[in-house]
């Protein structure tokens, strides 16, 4: 009973978000018009396995990097369709459960007119990066931290740091990152 119900709605956000071309082989996102991939975890290990063997410690820049750019492109397009902060994260967050990239949970933006005033808190459950990369010890999620900052120097402007302050890559029961403006305290 659970199994149906549960399918049911992972179908509905699904379609909710998504447009499905089996014929073309296509899968576009409703909100951006641009085409959707989806890759399981073996593809996704592979990947950030080789480029650490290859590039060591350099990874963790290359990957933090590339999330940064790519959020920036997604900030940007998300405030060109939706322009509301509030909505802007609440799709961000919905945007990220029906792609399965886990549970995004905000804290409450303190918003005035566009000036964030306040640390952000973001976590993510069931991370699938988090799952994909294992058990590393330490904090692994370089690419989700630099999307979260380019997502939000988009949305609100200026710049923003992001620390993983918990990993699932770690031992902890979910990722937690704690996004502010470079000025502001601890
Ligand atoms: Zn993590």
């Amino acid at each position: 009973m659970n199994l149906v119900a549960v399918s049911r709605k992972r179908s509905e956000l699904m379609s909710e978000n998504f447009l499905f071309d089996d014929d073309k082989g296509h899968i576009r996102s409703r909100l951006f018009g641009t085409r959707v991939v989806i890759y399981d975890s073996l593809i996704y290990a592979s990947m950030y396995r080789r480029m650490f063997e290859i590039f060591k410690s350099g990874a963790i820049m290359i990957l933090y990097e590339t999330g940064k750019e790519a959020g920036r492109s997604y900030g940007k397009s998300l405030k060109d369709k939706i322009g509301e902060p509030q909505q802007m994260a609440g799709t961000l967050g919905r945007l990220g459960a029906a792609s399965g990239w886990g549970k995004i949970d905000f804290s409450p933006l303190s918003l005035v007119t566009w000036t964030l005033q306040e640390k952000v808190i973001l976590k993510i459950r069931n991370n699938f990066h988090a799952e994909a990369v294992g058990q590393t010890g330490e904090s692994s999620c370089h690419f989700i931290r630099g999307l979260f900052i380019g997502v939000f120097e988009a949305m609100f402007g200026g710049e923003f740091v992001c620390n993983e302050s918990k990993c699932q890559s770690k031992g902890d029961s979910y990722c937690e990152f704690q996004l502010k403006r470079p000025s502001t305290g601890s």
